[in-house]
């Protein structure tokens, strides 16, 4: 088979014997973001993803290279407010080249996983959200004060006399 004839799978599951018989791959492609909706709970929404992998033949294994980027929607962890932040993670991954085939799908979803353990702020100068009144402090100023300790002292008091 000829590099320039081969047809990318659409769901990213390569057959290692296409992958020998071309000596390595070299590819990039651009996925469709509704793919992944299920990931929305960690990774966010996604909005574009793409991905670079290069496949090596090694003597007994082929080694996998890849890159994932792309834009997803998340929500700030102080404000609360959504916004688009670009992501850009790399992965490889040896298989034997006994193994019948590469699912790269299943890769790009262990990495997009991991997305989800990242914190998200819509700006380093986020003021997030007032923990008195719960109004958004980019946006509003309010005269929340954080209780003094004198205030607190003065409950123990009252407290303490019932
Ligand atoms: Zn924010
Ligand atoms: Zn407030």
């Amino acid at each position: 088979m000829k590099y320039s004839e081969y047809e990318i799978p659409s769901d990213l599951i390569f057959k290692t014997e296409d992958i020998k018989a071309m000596g390595g791959l070299k590819c990039s492609v651009l996925l469709n973001p509704s793919d992944f909706e299920d990931c929305k709970d960690f990774a966010g929404k996604i909005k574009r993803i793409e991905t670079k992998l290069s496949f090596s033949i090694l003597s007994k294994e082929i080694l996998v290279n890849g890159d994932i980027s792309g834009i997803r929607e998340v929500e700030c962890s102080r404000c609360l407010k959504e916004f688009e932040k670009s992501f850009n993670e790399k992965f490889s991954q040896l298989y034997s080249t006994k193994s019948e085939i590469i699912d790269i799908m299943y890769l790009i979803r262990q990495t997009l996983a991991l997305l989800g353990g990242t914190r998200n702020l819509c700006s380093e100068e986020c003021k997030g959200l007032c923990p008195y009144c719960g109004c958004d402090r980019n946006e509003v100023h309010c005269d929340c004060k954080e209780p003094s300790f004198s205030q607190f002292a003065c409950l123990k008091e009252k407290i303490s006399k019932k």
